[in-house]
């Protein structure tokens, strides 16, 4: 079936690090293998991605050191560039028409993190004159990290948006959802939003109420996969109407929370839930190098899985023009959705 394939789509949820391919891989120890540098990459590239019941993985934790490999692979600038040029082609070779891709600036050996963050915007920029993916930036925080490394990136947020606001549109939180606490970021994340920068936090991946309800009433433009919300799930009847209410659209990454275990089979995945509650939902790929997908796979699995009909996917797809970050593209998205399904 090939309407998945060929539906214009929406990502707002991908990590660049997690999201960096095999054949991408590949071409970035080439990069370095030219370039001289020594690389010791190539013993772990049959390691990095996690197939279906990998018995390495128990739960969502055991997931986070596989984006070590791809991590070192970006170390320098040109490699960090090259790796985000290759995979919005990637995102572009399979319909999609505009992502919001996030990343984590680290400084390395090689790199400030303002240099992190100057690099992703100036591939950005690159490959908007090589394709007609629109493509913007969120910067994310790692819960892992102190809270003034937090503020530092949120500071470089802050301005690099000044500079790029056609680029970098929002700051997310993200990282090892059992680490730190939502309360100690609030007050660098309600900084970003009064400087007009939109603000997605990873919310309910474990299940912890109390931050649940945090973060929701600080009422972020969306939130990541929101898997321990619903009481069947782990959350409670308060977690549950406060998300309700709120309407908050939620960042749905299936084959994500099946291969972290945070959900046991597709079937009983809490998309469900949501779409039954009207709550909107964008269908997403999270890390799709790890985890061995596709956006187009994304959509394909969510319309077998919950038997949602054509019209249903092109409906969650326009639905999801209405949640991107950057100002005043919604319509001119639409329109190129509905012109090729009108066609086809
Ligand atoms: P990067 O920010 O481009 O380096 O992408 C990798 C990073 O994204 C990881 O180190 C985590 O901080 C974050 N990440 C990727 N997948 C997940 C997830 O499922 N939950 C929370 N954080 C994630």
């Amino acid at each position: 079936n090939n309407f998945c394939r060929n539906m214009p789509k929406i990502e707002l949820h991908a990590h660049l690090n997690g999201s960096i391919s095999q054949p991408t891989m590949l071409k970035l120890m080439r990069y370095y293998a030219d370039s001289g540098i020594e690389d010791k990459s190539n013993a772990f590239i049959n390691e990095f991605q996690i197939g279906a019941g990998d018995s390495r993985i128990l739960s969502i934790i055991d997931c986070f050191q596989f984006v070590t490999i791809a991590q070192s692979l970006t170390r320098f600038p040109e490699a960090l560039k090259l790796a985000t040029l290759l995979t919005l082609q990637e995102f572009h070779e399979e319909g999609c028409i505009y992502i919001e891709l996030r990343s984590t600036p680290r400084n390395t050996q090689y790199m400030t993190m303002k240099q992190y963050i100057e690099t992703i915007i100036e591939a950005i920029r690159e490959s908007s004159l090589q394709i007609t993916l629109v493509s913007k930036y969120i910067i994310s925080i790692d819960r892992r990290s102190a809270i003034s490394e937090a503020e530092k990136i949120i500071n470089l947020a802050i301005d690099s948006h000044k500079q790029h606001q056609d680029v970098v549109v929002g700051v997310e939180l993200s990282g090892d959802p059992t680490v730190g606490k939502f309360s100690d970021f609030l007050p660098a994340f309600s900084r970003a939003r009064e400087a007009g920068l939109k603000v997605t936090l990873h919310c309910g991946e474990i299940c912890n109420v109390e931050e649940i309800l945090e973060m929701i009433e600080f009422n972020p433009d969306r939130i990541g996969h929101g898997t321990c919300i619903h009481p069947d799930y782990g959350g409670t009847a308060e977690t549950w109407s406060a998300l309700c209410e709120s309407k908050i659209p939620v960042e749905v990454c299936l084959t994500s929370n099946i291969k972290t275990k945070s959900s046991p089979d597709y079937s009983s995945h809490h998309f469900k839930k949501l779409y039954e509650a009207n709550i909107p939902v964008i269908i997403c790929t999270d890390d799709k190098g790890v985890f061995i997908t596709s956006l187009s796979q994304e959509h394909q699995i969510c319309a077998d899985t919950f038997n949602l009909d054509e019209s249903e996917m092109v409906k969650i797809t326009l639905q999801a023009c209405n949640f991107v970050f950057a100002e005043g593209l919604k319509d001119t998205l639409q329109k190129r959705i509905n012109d090729v399904m009108c066609k086809n």
